[in-house]
């Protein structure tokens, strides 16, 4: 049997919540892996959106945590294989020292999607760090036994950051995937956070020649250049009126940054915020697709009209469906860059600390990660 690698100054910590604002990091019992698992020794994961959520407000959107039912938080990991379970198949080739990223999508291999391959869809989905058929445990802990059929191998070059990355890069490739975006393409990205900026980098390794990502916050927009020399950014004006209906039409209307009909094939947006989602419309060429990838008010009013009379195709995106392998070569050929992304780095012991800095935000605060760098 191999030895684990876990150092022995350092425990198997884990990050848990009980409800709202009630984290605790508790030790937990290396366990030895099952048949078709391995055990990992987890280096990095990044602090998701949602993982926020849940540990600040004890929710996500309809989607609430029981206080009674602690829940591990973390789904955007990346570590080496300590351990090896035995295995059923001959699929299952990894050994001591392989280091793999994590996908976090248990799904249930039996329903409609995921007979065609659409398992990010499967309706009884299980997907870590979420309240999704009960509370599911995720990775941000120190030791975890993970099925084998949900770890990507990372090729020698790839660092852990850059493997903690390739979770929200797969939400930015799903989304590009989803999309009619082809060699020649004109796309708008509203968002400059993290999907905003990997689904702008996803679009140009699709073939995108033009590039334009909107965001009301100018130093995020600056980060943008630097991180995507070619890409066009414009600083969307705050909405601050009243989101009466016809008003927001209107002003939607009166704000398309002067893009015209037939400047963008393909809107992406990235914020869910509703005033973005409603300009998306106006701002589409016809006969264009407006990818929906940001979840924020689950209730907005759309321009129906503006919808049917351009011809608009709305395409729904949601996390991702096999594509972390093609994430992984896309990142080991230098096509998509990730180390620039990563803005914080704290070990575990410090993780209220890194939910803390995200939270606050501010210029500068892009992905923060955890972990044994
Ligand atoms: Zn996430
Ligand atoms: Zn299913």
């Amino acid at each position: 049997m191999s030895p684990t690698v876990l150092p022995k100054e350092k425990e198997n910590i884990a990050c848990v919540i009980y409800g709202a604002n009630n984290m605790f990091l508790e030790p937990r019992p290396i366990l030895k892996p099952e048949t078709d698992e391995v055990q990992i020794n987890i280096r990095a994961t990044g602090i998701c959106g949602s993982d926020l959520h849940y540990h600040f407000e004890g929710r996500l959107g309809a989607r609430i945590l029981d206080p009674a039912v602690p829940m591990v938080l973390g789904h955007e990991s990346s570590g080496v294989v300590t351990e090896v379970g035995a295995t059923s198949t001959a699929d299952d080739t990894f050994k001591v020292g392989d280091r793999v990223v994590l996908e976090p999508a248990k799904s249930c291999g039996q329903c409609h999607c995921c007979q065609i391959q659409r398992y990010n869809i499967c309706p009884p989905m299980k997907y870590s760090s979420t309240v999704q058929q009960g509370k599911n445990d995720g990775t941000l802990r120190r030791s975890i036994c993970y099925p084998t059929h949900l770890l990507h191998k990372m090729p020698d070059t790839m660092t852990f950051e850059e493997g903690a990355l390739i979770e929200p890069l797969a939400v930015a490739m799903h989304a590009v995937a989803r999309s009619p975006v082809t060699q020649g393409s004109s796309v708008v990205v509203y968002g400059a956070g993290t999907i905003g900026l990997l689904v702008a980098a996803s679009a140009y390794a699709q073939g995108a020649t033009k590039v334009t990502i909107m965001d009301i916050n100018t130093s995020r927009l600056a980060f943008a250049s630097e991180y995507l020399p070619d890409v066009q950014t414009i600083q969307l004006p705050l909405k601050t009126t009243s989101d009466e209906e016809e008003d927001l039409f209107t002003w939607a209307q009166q704000h398309t940054m002067g893009i015209k009909d037939g400047d963008c094939d393909v809107v992406f947006d990235c914020t869910g915020v509703e005033s973005c989602v409603v300009l998306s419309f106006f701002m589409v060429k016809s006969g264009g697709s407006v990818v929906l990838v940001g979840l924020g008010k689950t209730k907005i009013a759309l321009p129906v009209d503006v919808i049917a009379t351009k011809e608009i195709n709305v395409i729904g995106s949601y996390r991702y469906a096999n594509i972390h392998a093609k994430a992984i070569a896309t990142v080991a050929s230098g096509k998509i860059r990730l180390l620039p992304l990563v803005s914080h780095r704290f070990a575990l012991e410090e993780t209220p600390a890194a939910f803390e800095t995200l939270r606050k935000g501010g210029d500068g605060v892009l992905k923060v990660q955890i972990g044994d760098f």
